[in-house]
């Protein structure tokens, strides 16, 4: 099972080359630490980093 961070949202997609949050095809194995959004409308972190879809995001993307 291979996760592979976003590089335009850090939405992390499991066995997939497109992401499923934005489209994007650019992903990557290069990424550290993660946060798990399960409500974003009640997450200040989600808010901040605008993110409105629930799900795994990654900290740090190279
Ligand atoms: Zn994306």
């Amino acid at each position: 099972m291979a996760e592979l961070a976003c590089k335009r949202c850090k939405f992390i997609n499991v066995d997939t080359e497109v992401c499923v949050n934005c489209g994007s095809t650019e992903l990557t194995k290069e990424w550290y630490g993660y946060l798990i959004i399960i409500d974003p409308e009640k997450s200040e972190i989600a808010k901040k980093l605008g993110i409105t879809k629930p799900g795994k995001y990654a900290l740090q993307v190279e």
